[in-house]
């Protein structure tokens, strides 16, 4: 019977799920495949975060140093599982190095992948230089100047098109990333005032700022920052002949055509499922649910657990989800191995 618990994925879920592992007083050892720890908004560069308006490299900073730092832990960068098998209490891993892992429960903190907008050909991205996605402007943000790639000059007019890659059925996406907007009108504001004679248009099917990010985020945006939300049907993105990007669509609204020129276009990219895991499924003998992200034991009794046994997730690994969530997710899935854990030695 072992009281280690491995957690797979070392952003702001697993390093939850860790620390609570070792505050706890069992040991935990973290496999990241990435040689640097704080997944997406550390490997993305994301800038200050909603809802705090911490900047990530801070806010995720700290959870990497407490989990650096704790006695309990023990730390696998540029590493991954590669074959996996037991029971719960006594499961044993090989690592890609060829270390062999033994614990009694697994977590898996595998997070999410960016969606890639070329996928969605029609909307510029790979084609014109100034079409970026939120992950490029957020690290635009953090370095201090909002540019146009294509010549360095300070864009007079941005415009941000939401849910690139979620709802989107021809695409076979038809989840909400659930912070997309919230993301994006924080962005708006922090374009805002990094420039403030930039002005900032937002395209929508809905808004969904959920929760107490509305007036937070959403009608600041609108009414301190003069954030134009436009609800709207895209078309496509192609070249004006002044070197500048036409937007081509519809205005919802008014139900017109709309033919509007802009120096910037942003795209505010979905969250696909971990493109490793398929992979992760195998692995772990787990099953994914049917858009590939990891499926729920059961949604009351269990919400942390996965369909085997003494292996638990949380997070982005399983559907879209915030940091604040991930986070309480990973303290939680933490909690349930250990509880687990006990109840099975009492029992042996
Ligand atoms: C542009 C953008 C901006 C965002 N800004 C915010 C924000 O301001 N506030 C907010 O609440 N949310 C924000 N989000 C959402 C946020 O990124 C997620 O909530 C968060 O990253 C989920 O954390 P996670 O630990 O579950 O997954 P991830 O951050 O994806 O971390 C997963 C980790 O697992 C590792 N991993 C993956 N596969 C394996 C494997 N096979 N073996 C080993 N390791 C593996 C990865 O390398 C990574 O380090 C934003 C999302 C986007 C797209
Ligand atoms: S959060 Fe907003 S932008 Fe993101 S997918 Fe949902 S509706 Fe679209």
């Amino acid at each position: 019977m072992q009281d280690t618990v491995l957690v797979v994925g070392a952003g702001p879920a697993g390093l939850s799920a860790a620390a609570s592992v070792a505050n706890a007083g069992y040991q935990a050892v973290l496999v990241e495949k990435e040689t640097v720890l704080g997944g997406a908004p550390i490997l993305s560069g994301y800038a200050k975060l909603v809802p705090s308006g911490e900047w990530a490299k801070e806010a995720i900073g700290r959870m990497i140093h407490n989990v650096e730092a704790h006695p309990r832990i023990s730390v696998h960068k540029g590493a991954q599982v590669e074959r996996f098998g037991g029971e719960p209490g006594q499961f044993s891993a090989t690592l890609s190095t060829g270390q062999t892992v033994s614990a009694g429960a697994t977590i898996l903190a595998t997070g999410f992948t960016h969606f890639d907008s070329v996928n969605k050909p029609e909307w510029g991205f790979g084609t014109f230089e100034d079409v970026i996605t939120t992950s490029q402007m957020e690290q635009m943000v953090a370095s201090g100047k909002i540019t146009c790639p294509s010549d360095g000059r300070v864009p007079e007019r941005v415009a941000i098109l939401l849910c690139v890659g979620s709802r989107d059925r021809q695409i076979g996406r038809e989840w909400c990333s659930k912070i997309c907007c919230t993301v994006s009108a924080n962005l708006a504001i922090e374009i805002k005032e990094l420039s403030p004679q930039t002005e900032v248009f937002i395209y929508y099917m809905d808004i969904r700022t959920f929760g107490l990010y509305e007036d937070r985020f959403y009608w600041k945006s609108q009414e301190e920052f003069k954030t134009k939300f436009v609800k709207a049907r895209i078309a496509e993105i192609t070249a004006s002949g002044d070197g500048r990007l036409l937007l081509k669509g519809e205005d919802t609204l008014v139900k017109r055509p709309i033919m509007i020129p802009f120096d910037l276009v942003v795209h505010a990219i979905g969250m696909d499922p971990n493109l490793d895991n398929p992979r992760l499924a195998q692995t772990f003998g787990i099953t994914l649910q049917h858009h590939g992200y990891l499926e729920r034991a059961e949604f009351y009794t269990n919400p942390c657990g996965t369909t085997r046994p003494g292996v638990y997730a949380c997070g982005a690994a399983y559907g879209p989800e915030t940091i604040d969530d991930s986070i309480a997710q990973g303290a939680a899935a933490a909690s349930r191995a250990m509880a687990d854990l006990h109840a099975l030695a009492k029992a042996g």
